[in-house]
């Protein structure tokens, strides 16, 4: 059986029930180094005779070709930071499946993603949401810019995932400038290592936006036309005040 799991964020207080029943169980755990890191200690103390793989970033094929292939005769569970469909594991390893029909039990279990624990972390900023990854490793960019202004016009508060890194600096700049194109006043929730050693969060206008504060473990909510700041909280209102007074 091969379980796809999603680990949550960070801390294990968001790990859910299931994942935690799943990952007590497996004979094998097969994660990039990252994620195992996250979970090493409840293994250790939940399920200490797992065998454990540990993985790089960019073999995310073999990673899931060898987990595909272990489960055949194992219980596998191949782990996700955050949920495994939202920019996880899962797609590929169901697109894997798919494509070579091979027809093994398997269960996708989610987690809590990036997203959502940085809209709870800034307060309640959600409506109807444009959920775009910045990263044009596995997307053309001009795809992902298509999507970002479109979003941008039909007002969808957006989750942005991989705002930036080191070689996408200058991308990340026109990204800025598409969002202050389309949303000149656009509030921008900054959440960076949600639930992990170093959490930071911080709310401003997108033209206050430091781009030092942005990095590979940075998610950004921006707020549509309707967002507003109160306190330190980011608050969309979802349309109660329109039929009821508040
Ligand atoms: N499957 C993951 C996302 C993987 S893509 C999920 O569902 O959350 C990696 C990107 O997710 C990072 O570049 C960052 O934008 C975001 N991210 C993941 N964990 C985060 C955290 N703890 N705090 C802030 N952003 C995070």
């Amino acid at each position: 059986m091969l379980y796809i799991v999603g680990i949550g964020p960070g801390g294990e207080d968001y790990l859910t029930l299931r994942a935690k029943e799943v990952l007590s169980s497996v004979d094998v755990v097969l994660g990039h180094k990252r994620y195992i890191e996250l979970i090493r200690d409840f293994l250790r103390k939940n399920n200490p005779k797992a065998e454990i793989i540990e993985s790089r970033m960019g073999k995310e094929v073999e990673r899931a070709k060898l987990a595909i292939e272990l489960s055949k005769s194992k219980n596998v569970a191949l782990v996700s930071g955050g949920d495994p469909n939202i920019y996880g594991i899962g797609n590929l390893v169901l697109e894997i499946l798919a494509k070579h029909n091979i027809n093994i039990d398997f269960e996708v279990v989610p987690g809590i993603s990036a997203f959502n624990i940085a809209g709870a972390l800034l307060g309640s900023p959600f409506l109807d949401v444009a959920i775009i990854n910045l990263s044009d490793l596995l997307v053309p960019w001009e795809e992902i810019e298509r999507r970002l202004i479109n979003a941008l016009k039909a007002d969808f508060v957006l989750a942005l995932y991989n705002p930036s890194s080191r070689r996408r600096k200058e991308k990340f700049k026109q990204v800025l400038d598409i969002i202050k194109k389309y949303r000149p006043k656009a509030l921008v929730g900054i959440v960076s290592n949600a639930s992990r050693e170093g959490e930071e969060r911080f709310i401003c206008r997108i033209d206050e936006l430091s781009e030092d504060k942005v990095g590979m473990s940075t998610i950004l909510i921006v707020g549509n036309s309707k967002t507003f700041k109160w306190h330190k909280y980011m608050i969309t209102p979802r349309g109660y005040s329109r039929k009821y007074e508040l």
